[in-house]
């Protein structure tokens, strides 16, 4: 069900309204309201006179799926909803009022998420405020995307035109409909974006985006820098997963938590990283109460905008991707971003990498080089580099063996990733 033009329009007002009065606190009576219909959760209304609510991961907001959500929507008949729909790539799955939204669970863990039409406005209005602004000149945004989502269908309007562009086909297939095309806006992840920037290098069409959003993965330092000389624009995050909007970049491009509906607590990793831990005061449909996420952030300095809210300094990966090493007894951990510099200090020539640890004791590592470059050559320095980095950790007989640089772009795009657990 698409929630009505007034109902976002009232949202939208309600969310620029609470971003320039109140950037990083909750209004009490959000919070009052958010209470009431919190106790209409099994699950959380055992809680209602402790107050202690317990720290959630997605394993345990599966578990007790049933009991959590408001709406009476069992797991097992979501899940047939979700995979069914996933399936035949008819991406709007509902169970009566309510869409089912699946997370791409990496270890065959999936989430599933659901949205009611009052969300979904809350959803709407909130990308119109602060991801893709409001304009009476009808503006064409196109979306590259691994599934659509119903919930960007829902954007249509006079005033915005969507094209969804499925990563299921390959973007040399898409590149002259997004050139005939020639949105003003585009949306992908940065492994879509990529491939994008390349087939323009490759063309003699230049872009002429007003606004380039990088979603759903982590957007690295020197691929932001490249698609902005590519594109000639500036490259602008969102920082949303299934469990929600949570961040957006402000005009001065720093990247802020939509803390005037979210309460972010920090579950410190050491003195710099932290996992958000998130409950969403605007949400009741499946309450999202103290939900850790296991993204590791980076916090930055107060930001000059105006805003208030907690700025990310960099979203650095995922903990499930920290390279673990056992060193006479005791743990090790490596968190990417020690991995990510190890590979780009070792040559100028990368253009793009892998790094995956296979097992306890074993790194595969694939290296896209220029054509005129012998990756073997590239690869050694890489090699000895690792090796360098993985002694001052005091790792030591680590197996380093290089394989062949292949893209999908179906899959998630992580330059480090742990297959060792
Ligand atoms: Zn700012």
């Amino acid at each position: 069900m698409k929630p009505s033009k007034l109902h976002i329009l009232f949202w939208f007002l309600r969310l620029r309204f609470s971003r320039y009065v109140r950037s990083n606190r909750i209004s009490t009576s959000r919070i009052n309201y958010w209470k009431n219909t919190l106790y209409r959760s099994a699950f959380y209304n055992q809680f209602s006179s402790t107050k202690d609510f317990p720290v959630m991961n997605k394993q345990r907001f599966m578990d007790h799926f049933d009991a959590i959500n408001t709406v009476g929507i069992e797991k097992s008949e979501a899940l047939d909803v979700a995979l069914a729909s996933e399936q035949s790539r008819d991406f709007t799955p509902t169970i009566g009022t309510i869409s089912i939204g699946l997370s791409s669970g990496t270890s065959g863990n999936k989430g599933i998420f659901l949205t009611s039409p009052t969300e979904k406005a809350i959803w709407v209005g909130a990308i119109l405020d602060r991801v893709i602004g409001l304009s009476f000149k009808k503006r064409k945004v196109a979306f590259f995307l691994r599934a659509n989502n119903n919930l960007y269908e829902s954007v249509k309007s006079n005033s915005i035109a969507f094209t969804f562009f499925d990563l299921k086909d390959s973007v040399k297939m898409h590149f002259e409909k997004l050139v005939e095309l020639s949105p003003d806006v585009l949306v992908a992840q940065p492994s879509a974006l990529l491939q994008i920037a390349q087939c323009y290098e490759e063309s003699t069409r230049q872009p002429s985006f007003t606004k380039v959003i990088s979603v759903a993965e982590v957007l690295e330092e020197d691929q932001k820098m490249y698609f902005q000389r590519v594109f000639g624009c500036s490259i602008d995050q969102v920082y949303q997963c299934t469990e929600g909007f949570l961040a957006y970049t402000c005009r001065k491009g720093k990247l802020h938590f939509n803390e005037d509906w979210l309460k972010i607590e920090k579950r410190y990793l050491d003195d710099q990283r932290f996992h958000p831990i998130i409950t969403d005061y605007l949400r009741s449909s499946q309450p999202i109460v103290r939900y850790e996420l296991n993204d590791i952030i980076h916090e930055g300095n107060p930001c000059s905008c105006g805003s208030k809210a907690t700025v990310i300094d960099r979203i650095e990966g995922r903990s499930d991707d920290v390279f673990q090493f056992d060193v006479q007894g005791e743990t090790v951990l490596i968190y990417p971003d020690f991995i990510r510099r190890a590979v780009i200090s070792a040559s100028d020539d990368i253009l793009n990498y892998f790094v995956r640890k296979t097992s306890k004791s074993q790194i595969e590592v694939s290296l896209e080089v220029p054509a005129e470059h012998s990756s073997k050559e590239v690869f050694d320095l890489v090699r000895k580099s690792l090796i360098n980095t993985l002694k001052t950790f005091g790792v030591q007989s680590v197996e380093i063996s290089q394989i062949d640089y292949v893209h999908n772009p179906m899959l998630k795009f992580t330059r480090i990733k742990n297959d060792a657990r």
